[in-house]
């Protein structure tokens, strides 16, 4: 018997039969003798709608009160999913975030869990219940308000109470059956993985992979809790495990187990779209502290991609990435004559995106951005910003150039070019035939244009 967290994403509980059956995938996990704390995100698309709402009555709304809003999606699927347990004869009660003792900082919109509280689901647990938690929020220890964890934040929430319950792993329960070389549901020719070790992971959902919140596979790596991906189809099937590479690869402990890095150097390729690039030109460098320290006050979010004196001036340039979101903030700084910036120096480029291949060690291949490079030409893409680290190689992109810079990319460094792309499923949203994924109990296929180069 073991103590098990299953959390359930928005699309395994978007409708009252995904409700059913999700109750009847944590009734079957009670009857094989396990003991379940349930983790539910709000119903899919409803934090969407009940962020639309609040647009609807005011441009800039009050963080505390957006998110006492946005804390009712995860309440009402909790609430929902109790009453599909109980109805299906299994006792379980609902909890808020607070009450199931998430306490978190005090940044609305994106807060930190600071200390879990075990106690009351322990006390649930020992008469037998299930409890449900709503996912994504729990109770500044500041205020004592609702506070919520940022977009994916359920994540977050079955992976804390994982750790501090001590359960044996945390289930991941997504429209996917696992963590793939690519999103399946878009790209041809993507590869389950079964194991993954949590850098590739944590490097893959920073990218843009949607099928962890980044936040959660860094707690996760923190508090050595082991991840299980899986389908809410079905509760048995393919799965991928995520960890430290102790027993990532079957629930077995003592399994043997390859790391990925020695199998394929390629953990996958991720996107992110929206961003806007700024490059300002000939600032001097107490300008450049006192706009990172404007920007780190301000908690704007925004990546500082490269600074330096590349001229023989004293003053450099600096080269920011930002999301679409915080592209007025941005200008809002910039505009403040004090700062002695000359806005005719700053030089925007919006509709962009970033592609970026994750692997262990791919850096270090010479050939690596090489090989990239070549494909984003062969389609056309734009590639700007090309960024290499030791784990990741990530590259500026066009926005409508993303899903086929993608696709090309995958096929360079992942697929086999005889992979079969037949069976097609329907088209897709992106107006592509796409076939189910080929299964493989590893991912032990040589990468045809490294293994070339090599
Ligand atoms: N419902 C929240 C969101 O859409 C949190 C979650 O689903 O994990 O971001
Ligand atoms: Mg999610």
């Amino acid at each position: 018997m073991a103590l098990i967290v299953q959390k359930y994403g928005g699309t395994s509980v978007a409708t009252p039969e995904k409700v059913i059956e999700a109750a009847r995938q944590i009734r079957a996990a009670r009857e094989d003798g396990h003991e379940v704390v349930v983790v539910v995100s709000a119903m899919g698309g409803a934090t969407d709608e009940l962020l639309r709402l609040a647009s609807a009555v005011t441009a800039h709304p009050d963080a505390r009160e957006l998110d006492a809003l946005l804390c009712t999606g995860e309440a009402a699927s909790a609430g929902l999913l109790s009453l599909a347990l109980n109805h299906q004869g299994v006792a379980s009660q609902s909890f808020g975030g607070a009450e199931a003792g998430i306490r978190t900082d005090h940044r609305h919109g994106r807060a930190t869990i600071v200390q879990v509280d075990p106690r009351r689901l322990r006390e649930e647990l020992g008469k037998g219940t299930v409890p449900v938690v709503a996912g994504f929020q729990g109770e500044s220890v500041l205020t004592g308000a609702r506070t919520t964890l940022g977009r994916g934040g359920s994540d977050t929430t079955g992976v804390a109470l994982a750790a501090a319950l001590g359960a044996d792993h945390c289930e991941i329960v997504t429209d996917v059956a696992g963590v793939y070389t690519a999103d399946p549901r878009t790209v041809v020719g993507a590869r389950r993985h079964t194991a993954l070790l949590y850098e590739e992971m944590a490097e893959l959902a920073v990218s843009g992979a949607k099928v962890l919140a980044s936040d959660s596979v860094d707690y996760a790596r923190t508090h050595g809790v082991d991840l299980k991906v899986r389908s809410n189809h079905t509760a048995i099937g393919p799965e991928t495990w995520v960890g430290d590479g102790r027993r990532a690869g079957g629930p077995a402990a003592g399994d043997a187990w390859t790391p990925a890095g020695q199998v394929s150097p390629i953990a996958g390729v991720a996107g992110r779209s929206g961003l806007v690039r700024c490059v300002l030109r000939r600032i001097t460098s107490d300008h450049v502290l006192c706009l990172l320290r404007e920007l780190v006050e301000r908690e704007t979010e925004v990546e500082l991609r490269r600074y330096g004196n590349f001229g023989t001036e004293d003053a450099g340039d600096i080269a920011l990435t930002l999301p679409e979101a915080s592209v007025d903030e941005m200008r809002e700084l910039l505009a403040d004559a004090d700062r002695g910036i000359r806005l005719d120096e700053a030089h925007w480029t919006s509709n962009l995106a970033r592609l970026s291949v994750v692997g262990l060690g791919i850096g270090r291949r010479p050939y690596a951005p090489l090989r990239l490079l070549e494909a984003l030409r062969a389609v056309g893409a734009a590639r700007t910003d090309l960024h290499v680290t030791s784990n990741k190689l990530s590259v500026l992109t066009g926005r409508s150039d993303l899903a086929e810079a993608t696709q090309i990319v995958h096929d360079t460094f992942v697929s086999e070019p005889a992979l079969p792309r037949i069976h097609p499923a329907g088209p897709d949203h992106t107006g592509r035939t796409w076939s189910p994924t080929v299964e493989r109990e590893h991912l032990d296929v040589a990468v045809p244009a490294l293994a070339a180069a090599e």
